[in-house]
């Protein structure tokens, strides 16, 4: 009880130290009592000892950055209970094989997705697709590896001036087959804005659609993902290879 307030107390402090009144409401929003109570879990169970800052504020969810207990920082992202992000992610639930029979209420589907998202995320890390180590789904939340310094997040692609874009686009090439050859899944929703830059390499986050390569629409998927990655690349000047060609590649 005791440390549930102090809890609060801290996460009330966080949302006071945020400026604008946009943050403020987002961070209301998303503190209800059902995450707080998430949060706490967590906490309890000595996954996270602390929330340090908030990282991104999301149409469907926020990012926070968190330590444990050895001083280690953590992503935590936390999927919100709106109306239209469950609707668009119930679609995605009912055309998984992995989840059927979850649909339904918002809470369960929210905490489907959360551990979809672990899921892919686990079978991406030990593909060795460069994505953040999963730790700890809860709920309508998931506790991951944090990508970037003690001070700020790494840049997305779209964020940062690369100084070999053309060694990047190979890396990122090279990434999203492995992820098709050896994980067996396609992100889905792959472009400059879902690929942090950190320590020199493209780290892949945002994992929660990706879908398993015998999907129905898992080509189509992949094309659009290489497709804008391919025109990403070309923005920045580099010598792109053909979509056809690195599809055909990728899928042999
Ligand atoms: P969404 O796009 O659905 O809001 P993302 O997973 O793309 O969610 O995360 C939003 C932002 O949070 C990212 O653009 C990135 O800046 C930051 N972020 C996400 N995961 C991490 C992580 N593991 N480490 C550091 N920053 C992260
Ligand atoms: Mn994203």
């Amino acid at each position: 009880k005791e440390a549930y307030a102090q809890l609060e107390h801290k996460l009330m402090a966080l949302r006071e130290n945020s400026r604008t009144g946009d943050e403020r409401k987002t961070l209301d929003e998303v503190f209800d009592h059902e995450t707080v109570m998430g949060i706490y879990k967590l906490m309890t169970s000595k996954i996270i000892e602390s929330v340090l800052f908030p990282i991104s504020t999301g149409k469907e969810g926020n990012v926070f950055a968190c330590e444990n207990l050895q001083g280690k920082l953590l992503a935590l992202k936390i999927y919100r209970t709106s109306n239209s992000t469950f609707n668009r992610i119930n679609k995605y639930i009912e055309g998984d094989k992995r989840f059927l029979g979850i649909s339904g209420s918002k809470r369960k589907v929210m905490a489907a997705w959360a551990s979809k998202e672990f899921r892919n995320l686990q079978r991406m890390h030990e593909a060795r697709v460069n994505v953040p180590e999963p730790i700890k789904f809860h709920r309508n939340m998931v506790v991951m590896e944090y990508i970037g310094s003690k001070t700020a997040p790494a840049p997305t692609l779209r964020q940062v001036a690369l100084d070999d874009p053309s060694k990047v686009y190979k890396n990122t090439i090279d990434n999203i087959s492995l992820m098709y050859q050896k994980a067996g899944l396609v992100h889905a929703d792959l472009s400059e804005y879902n690929i942090l830059y950190y320590k020199r390499k493209p780290v892949i986050i945002d994992v929660g659609q990706a879908v398993l390569t015998d999907h129905l629409n898992s080509k189509d998927f992949l094309e659009r993902d290489v497709k804008n990655i391919n025109r990403y690349f070309r923005s920045l000047d580099v010598d792109i290879e053909d979509s056809d060609h690195i599809i055909n590649n990728i899928m042999g």
